[in-house]
């Protein structure tokens, strides 16, 4: 894994000053990165990034020049890769429940491979797409999770088989399953089991002649927190361990998002109010819950705030720009006396931030400009220990 970076004060500055505030500075170089590192700890299994956790086209195409893959989950985001130029095989429609809309821009652009979790989504797809490819999405428990998106999607066990069967019986193309362990997973635990079940599955599936060519593994994989011991090293040594065990002859593919872009992209916001309410300091920024800040919210993210300020740190109260009182990133959270035009940087946003951004109350979402470390050698590479991550340098 991938030490974390970090723009200095220096740079930081002077990005500001470039581009205004708020600004989303993305590294290509580390989506590179990231993509690679998954390649060589599951060098068997193919990346199909999942462009919810930020569609910049700066992201897509990078991992589409590196020859990724991509996993949709509307009409918008298989008509934003076509017009990229990605071709149709490269994308998988892996919303277990599809619009109208949805499966027939699928079918106009040539996309013929979904996941399912339920017998109508097998008649909805047998319908529009017949003899499209499909894998079933089982649910895994893991309620460990950051994000658990089994309580949303996912057959159970029990329904597997004849949910395979139906699609069978149907004219699809019974391709595999698929599980998503939820998001941000600090261990392998969850997948294990998941391999496990699916190898159950695999077994049960055979015994009525249908073989089983593909799993896909979802996404889930982790960025550095503070605060939350994560060993990916060896979170992936074990998936490959037992996928090599349990699914030798299978195709394998995976879902990541955050893994991919969230330590990535680095936000510079600016304090533009200050004041003193209820014994406590206020700091208004100029980015908030409705723009990138929006991962508060929606993934029950805890951001890290860099303050390039010495001094004694006092609990401290962060709102965004807008006129509602929702828009409150903060409150009680320790930072150094701030002053109306101090930049911010919070370092690894790029994952559930600026996708889930507004434009509330007339507030435009934050520009982003790509910007390389080759620009400069004065990147901060914090130390693994630092960041609770054991790591290995790329
Ligand atoms: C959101 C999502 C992903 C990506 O999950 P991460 O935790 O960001 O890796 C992958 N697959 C599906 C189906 C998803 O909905």
């Amino acid at each position: 894994m991938n030490a974390q970076i970090r723009l200095t004060e220096e740079e930081t500055k002077a990005l500001a000053k470039e581009h205004g505030t708020p600004l989303l500075v993305v590294s290509t170089k580390r989506v590179t990165e990231n993509y690679q590192y998954l390649k060589r700890k599951l060098p068997r299994v193919e990346v199909h990034y999942a462009m919810k956790a930020n569609p910049d086209e700066h992201i897509v195409r990078t991992l589409a020049d590196l020859g990724s893959c991509f996993d949709v989950a509307s009409a918008g985001e298989m008509e934003a890769l076509t017009a990229m130029g990605i071709a149709a095989a490269r994308i998988v429609y892996a919303n277990p429940v599809k619009t109208a809309e949805g499966l027939e821009t699928a079918k106009r652009l040539g996309i013929h491979r979904f996941t399912y979790d339920s017998a109508s989504e097998v008649d909805k797809m047998a319908a529009v797409i017949p003899g499209g490819e499909v894998l079933l999405r089982v649910r895994v428990e893991n309620p460990e999770a950051l994000v658990d998106l089994n309580k949303k999607f996912g057959a159970s066990v029990g329904e597997a088989l004849e949910l395979l069967r139906r699609a069978r019986d149907k004219g699809l193309c019974v391709k595999g399953l698929c599980f998503h362990v939820g998001s941000q997973s600090a261990t392998a635990d969850a997948y294990v089991r998941a391999l496990k079940q699916c190898r159950d599955l695999f077994d049960l599936a055979a015994e009525e002649g249908m073989h089983l060519t593909t799993l896909d593994i979802g996404g889930g994989f982790p960025i550095p927190i503070n605060g939350q011991d994560i060993n990916l090293d060896e979170m992936t040594e074990t998936i490959q361990k037992y996928v090599d065990e349990l699914f030798p002859d299978t195709e394998l593919w995976s879902e990541p998002g955050r893994f991919l872009c969230g330590t990535a992209v680095q936000l510079i916001t600016q304090v533009i109010g200050v004041k003193n309410r209820d014994e406590q300091v206020w700091y208004f920024l100029d980015e908030g819950v409705y723009g990138s800040f929006s991962g508060i919210f929606f993934d029950h993210w805890n951001y890290e705030f860099v303050y390039f300020k010495d001094g004694e740190q006092h609990p401290a109260t962060f709102a965004g720009p807008s006129c509602d009182s929702l828009d409150i990133l903060y409150r009680g959270h320790n930072a150094p006396a701030l002053e109306e035009g101090d930049l911010i940087l919070v370092p690894d946003c790029g994952a559930y931030t600026s996708a889930s951004a507004t434009t509330f109350n007339g507030f435009a979402k934050a520009k982003s400009i790509v910007w390389e470390t080759e620009n400069t050698k004065s990147y901060t590479v914090l130390k693994n220990e630092q960041r609770h991550f054991i790591a290995d340098a790329v």
